[in-house]
């Protein structure tokens, strides 16, 4: 059940009337830098620049659920407090530079939740979140509108970018017991873990009162879904995983991937089956004694109209792998 305004009002005295009387946003906004999109009342997602971010209004401050880049942390806070007021809750999907980059001016605002593997994983990229504080200025370089400030900003941190540390990364509350559930202004916030998919700490956040879910890269909405195995990338946990959060939704359901617009059931219905689709395939092209090189060459009709053309044949490789390491 969506919350409506008035039952906010009438369960929540004195922070709800501070809410209510913050005017709604325009979907797109000339000063924000970020392309967000409604995904509910109380909640915005930013598509793009990164993995995607999505955040949820609640009485008691804002869930921000992955925080792209190191350059752009402060405007994605800005932004993102814009529209759901100050940040009191960060949740990391998974450990990549590309959705907890931000973790480095949220750290000392707000608890930041992750799986504890990913915890130990975020300190060993470092040298991903230099090249990213450092490439800053020229992901700028995009000309969407006039942001004097945020290119003060990325340009100050690609400056320093060798002294920033692995510490003010790294999520403070570490999770280690699924489903593990956080409470915000009375608003309960699901975070979910189904073994390893995408990587060995994918984490999917729901907040069952608003119907919504960010699925982190578990999903791929219409692109090419990149493996990291050295993470724990396999093709088998990560169809699992899909079910799993299948199970979490209905037909009502508003889907926040972690790279691609934003879906539903379907879209998850549509991962699922790529990697059911990639698994069978690539099974069935090593069972024909086909060399990795061949097979990664191949392109199937599940694929057609997929973009991350650049991670299509790295899929392959990871599956064409898998299989082989499962037929001994
Ligand atoms: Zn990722």
């Amino acid at each position: 059940m969506p919350w409506t305004r008035r039952s906010f009002l009438t369960t929540t005295g004195a922070a709800a009337l501070a809410y209510a009387v913050v005017p709604a946003r325009a979907a797109r906004s000339n000063d924000h830098f970020f392309n967000w999109k409604p995904v509910r009342d109380h909640v915005w997602a930013a598509i793009g620049d990164g993995g995607n971010a999505m955040v949820v209004r609640t009485p008691a401050g804002s869930c921000l659920v992955d925080t792209k880049y190191p350059g752009l942390a402060h405007a994605l806070r800005r932004e993102a407090e814009s529209h759901c007021g100050r940040v009191a809750l960060v949740i990391n999907t998974h450990h990549h530079a590309d959705h907890t980059g931000g973790n480095l001016v949220l750290t000392p605002v707000a608890p930041v939740i992750a799986h504890r593997a990913a915890c130990a994983r975020i300190p060993e990229q470092i040298d991903r979140y230099r090249q990213f504080a450092e490439s800053g200025p020229t992901q700028l370089g995009r000309n969407r509108g006039d942001h004097e400030r945020l290119a003060r900003e990325t340009a100050e941190l690609a400056e320093r970018a060798e002294s920033i540390t692995p510490e003010q990364f790294v999520p403070t509350k570490p999770i280690d017991r699924f489903p593990h559930e956080e409470s915000l202004g009375d608003v309960a916030i699901e975070v979910h873990h189904f073994g390893p998919g995408h990587t060995d700490n994918d984490v999917v956040t729901r907040v069952p009162s608003l119907n919504v879910i960010h699925a982190g890269d578990l999903v791929f909405h219409n692109l090419h879904p990149f493996f990291d195995r050295r993470s724990g990338a396999t093709c088998r946990g990560w169809i699992e995983c899909a079910r799993r959060t299948i199970e979490l939704c209905d037909d009502d359901t508003a889907v926040v991937p972690g790279h691609g617009d934003l879906t539903d059931i379907g879209g998850l219905g549509k991962q699922l089956t790529y990697l059911e689709r990639l698994w069978e395939e690539v099974s069935k092209a090593v069972r024909e004694g086909r060399e990795r090189a061949e097979v990664e060459a191949m392109r199937w009709d599940f694929m057609d109209g997929y973009g991350y053309e650049q991670v299509r044949a790295r899929a392959i490789a990871a599956v064409y792998e898998e299989v082989r390491a499962a037929r001994g």
